[in-house]
């Protein structure tokens, strides 16, 4: 190559916003643009001295054979990759790569982009399409699921769950009484005294105003019972903003074995428990009404 064309390909793959790379089949780097060691934070020297291997985190490196296969370059799909730069941070990559060989010497051609924002973005819309807004639950659509699922694994792994529907006793004279915004902090309390009682396997979302579903992955009636009591308590020592405040709920619970997971759609099972609730709400309210 002319230097002049040289010159003109060196800008040309400097102006990419891509890291480039061109590397051995062991993985070690023997050329880069400018992105290509800026996205790390080295120097364009420090580069031409490392390994791809330098690039991921060290849990990752068992998975990067000592020798390059031919078949791992991705031509025009891409793969996505954790990468680490300079000061240890790590970031999502996205990589596509293609085999060439020159004169007998296998080289891979790499283009990288960061593509830690648009990572960050799908967890946000992930989370916020998963979640209450106001209590930061699970809300009505994915609790809903999670009873198809719970019903689906308990059919066909001959196990059971328990759920639970809570409604809070006499809440629209809270908003009446203190104002709607007052109400809401009242939402939110009641659902982090719930969180902290409930284990990381259980599945707790708000399905309505003032209506709550937890789910007892693979737990019987005695036990989710339990909790649902250890709950009650501890709404009853709880001290609110509002001197001697109190809220109780009323609830209907039930255990579903694999005989009704079989015969049961997700309807079913929620009606179950709302018509429990609701007797516990005709006969006096704050009280756990089950059946199994
Ligand atoms: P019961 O004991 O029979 O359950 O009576 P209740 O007053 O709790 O039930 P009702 O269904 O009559 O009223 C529910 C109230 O919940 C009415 C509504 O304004 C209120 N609500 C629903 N969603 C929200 C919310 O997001 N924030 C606030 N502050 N209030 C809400
Ligand atoms: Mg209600
Ligand atoms: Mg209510």
């Amino acid at each position: 190559m002319t230097k002049k064309k040289e010159k003109i390909y060196r800008n040309l793959l400097d102006l990419s916003l891509d890291g480039i790379y061109i590397e051995d089949q062991y993985g070690n780097i023997l050329d880069c643009n400018l992105s290509g060691h800026e996205i790390f934070g080295y120097t364009k020297e420090e580069m031409l001295n490392l390994n791809v291997k330098d690039l991921i985190p060290y849990e990752l490196i068992h998975t990067f054979p000592k020798i390059i296969p031919d078949d791992m370059a991705t031509d025009k799909d891409f793969i996505e990759r954790i990468n680490k730069k300079k000061d240890g941070t790590l970031f999502h990559t996205e990589i596509n790569s293609k085999y060439i060989n020159i004169d007998g010497e296998k080289r891979f051609i790499v283009f990288m982009r960061d593509i830690t924002e648009r990572k960050n973005l799908e967890k946000n819309l992930i989370e916020i399409s998963l979640k209450d807004e106001l209590t930061k639950i699970y809300n009505r659509k994915y609790i809903i699921d999670q009873i198809k699922n719970e019903i689906f694994l308990t059919a066909y792994n001959n196990y059971c769950f328990s759920m639970a529907l809570l409604d809070i006793d006499d809440f629209k004279k809270v908003n009446d009484s203190f104002g709607h915004l007052f109400g809401d902090e009242v939402l939110i309390k009641f659902s982090n005294i719930i969180t902290k009682n409930i284990r990381e396997t259980d599945l707790f979302g708000r399905i309505g105003g003032e209506e709550f579903i937890i789910i007892f992955p693979n737990t019987p009636l005695k036990k989710s019972y339990g909790i649902l009591a250890r709950i009650k308590k501890s709404l009853n020592s709880a001290l609110w903003e509002k001197r001697d405040f109190k809220i109780t709920f009323s609830a209907g619970l039930t255990q579903l074995n694999y005989e009704e997971a079989k015969n049961f759609t997700y309807k079913e099972a929620i009606k179950l428990v709302d018509d429990l609730m609701y007797q516990a709400k005709t006969s006096g309210k704050n009280k756990i009404l089950y059946s199994k």
